[in-house]
């Protein structure tokens, strides 16, 4: 529920206009078409999860080849894109989000010199 903008009244969020004062109502923006809460903490952890794990196949001793290499700079993108998103979005699992974007750039750097 909303409430009118002009009587206070509490009113559908999506009526077009106010059945007690027949006020006008601007476009309601219905909360769930913004990626909510659990979308941007889903992306956050996605985010860090992955970043956590290629971070730490990069800094095993092993070699790699070109494609794997590859591989994991395109998961490590992803995984920077979903970081960089989750924090344009709302707040939950910032701190993740943060994590995430800061590990993915680590590894992608990194990935970068070793090619
Ligand atoms: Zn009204």
């Amino acid at each position: 529920m909303i409430f009118c903008r002009h009587c206070g009244k509490e009113i559908h969020e999506q009526a077009s206009s106010c059945p007690q004062c027949g006020g006008v109502q601007p476009p309601f923006v219905s909360a769930t078409a913004i990626p909510g809460e659990g979308d941007s903490l889903w992306m956050a952890i996605t985010s860090l999860v992955l970043s956590i794990v290629f971070t730490l196949t990069l800094l095993e001793d092993a070699e790699h080849d070109k494609d794997a290499l590859i591989g994991m700079g395109v998961f490590l993108i992803a995984s920077l894109a979903l970081g960089v998103i989750s924090l344009a979005g709302k707040k939950a699992g910032k701190g993740m989000a943060i994590a995430g974007v800061v590990l993915s750039s680590f590894s992608l750097l990194a990935l970068l010199g070793s090619l």
